[in-house]
């Protein structure tokens, strides 16, 4: 069975867009790439001392379950050369599973839809991108419903033309 899942890409440090694009390239292993968006430019939230964002979310029908996926996305990070030092702080990639299928779950190591997803404006405007008409399993409300109602005034500028897209 095939799950449409949505992954949050993020990246500041290093060559930030060719992380995010190789993460991009290597989450294909996970599955099937539908839609990317574009890459944004994105202000530090949570830890605000460290450089900008990159950041774009992609569409993955997957076979894979939810801890089987996460897992996944370690060992993209571990690839990509990321080292968990601060909490929100600077890192070469950073995967967070954002909607998988409707399904809700709350274990230790995994919560969908990833909890934050609903107040940052770097995850909803990309989301919104490719998948305005998704709902929230949990809120009920469609992305585009979500970021029409959100605060959250962090600058998040596109950072790419189309022609620069991977
Ligand atoms: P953050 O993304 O919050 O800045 P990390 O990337 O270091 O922080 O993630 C810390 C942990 O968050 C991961 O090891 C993972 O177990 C957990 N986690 C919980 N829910 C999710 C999710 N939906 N997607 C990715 N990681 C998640
Ligand atoms: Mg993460």
């Amino acid at each position: 069975m095939l799950t449409t899942a949505y992954i949050g890409i993020g990246s500041n440090i290093g060559d930030k867009k060719a992380a995010c694009r190789r993460a991009i390239k290597l989450l294909g292993k996970a599955g099937r790439i539908v839609a990317a968006s574009s890459f944004y430019c994105t202000e530090p939230v949570g830890y605000p001392d460290q450089e900008e964002f990159v950041n774009a979310v992609v569409e993955l029908e997957t076979p894979l379950s939810p801890p089987a996926l996460l897992a996944q996305c370690h060992v993209i990070e571990d690839e990509l050369g990321r080292s968990r030092l601060v909490r929100w702080g600077p890192r070469t990639i950073d995967l967070d599973i954002l909607l998988y299928g409707e399904a809700v779950l709350n274990d230790a190591e995994l919560t969908i839809p990833h909890p934050l997803m609903s107040a940052r404006a770097f995850v909803l405007i990309p989301l919104a991108e490719i998948a305005d008409e998704a709902v929230h399993p949990v809120c009920k409300e469609t992305i585009a419903q979500l970021l029409h109602n959100l605060h959250d005034v962090h600058r998040v500028t596109l950072c790419d033309s189309p022609v620069d897209q991977p």
